[in-house]
């Protein structure tokens, strides 16, 4: 390899030479770097995919246990937790899942796959550029995400909510925190009285 260049005769091999790559303007996405993506596996993510099940029960009785610690979250302010869960959920989702905190999760309808990952962000479905091998068209290393999104919801017990059409991402809501998004929304619904029903 010469200047990020294959050596003749050799082709590059996945995501190689981004240097030279982002050069001739090729698209980068942003908070994406494929310096790091070409140095790292994909180990935890896949293996996440891999367990999607198991997480799925897990992610689910972690949600009722943040639901049950509503009223501190309320009492101490939402907007001052806010800070320290988003720390502790960007640091174990990175872990898992690569988050990218888009801040508007959907990995329960993705098979535990997160789709902020997949280099034109993709929230519904793959483009029709993955490769035969079921990796990306755009980095050639990494699998494809919708094809994992796809295995990983074929083991889960609501795998079907993969078929739900996601809203466009709100940028506005990057880097907050899910977590605390939907125990709010979850503690309003239960909060919001029924409509009375006439007789
Ligand atoms: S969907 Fe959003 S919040 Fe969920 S793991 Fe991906 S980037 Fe993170």
């Amino acid at each position: 390899m010469v200047d990020g260049k294959p050596a003749p005769g050799k082709p590059a091999p996945g995501n190689a030479a981004p240097a030279s790559k982002a050069k001739t303007g090729a698209y980068t996405p942003a908070g994406v770097s494929p310096n790091r993506r070409a140095r790292r596996s994909y180990t935890i993510r896949l293996w996440s995919v891999r367990h999607s099940r198991l997480l799925e029960w897990v992610y689910a009785r972690f949600a009722n246990a943040f639901l049950v610690f509503h009223p501190l979250w309320k009492k101490i302010g939402y907007a001052r937790v806010e800070r320290p869960i988003t720390f502790v959920e960007r640091n174990v989702k990175g872990l898992l899942f690569d988050c990218r905190m888009c801040g508007q999760c959907v990995l329960s309808s993705t098979g535990m796959s997160c789709p902020m990952n997949c280099p034109k962000q993709l929230r519904n479905g793959p483009c029709g550029g993955v490769r035969a091998n079921g990796h990306c068209e755009v980095e050639p290393d990494m699998p494809c995400v919708w094809v994992q999104a796809w295995a990983g919801s074929r083991n889960m017990a609501h795998g079907d909510a993969i078929l739900t059409v996601q809203k466009p991402v709100n940028q506005s809501l990057r880097e907050t925190s899910s977590w605390l998004r939907v125990t709010a929304e979850a503690a309003a619904t239960r909060e919001t009285p029924a409509p009375e029903t006439k007789p």
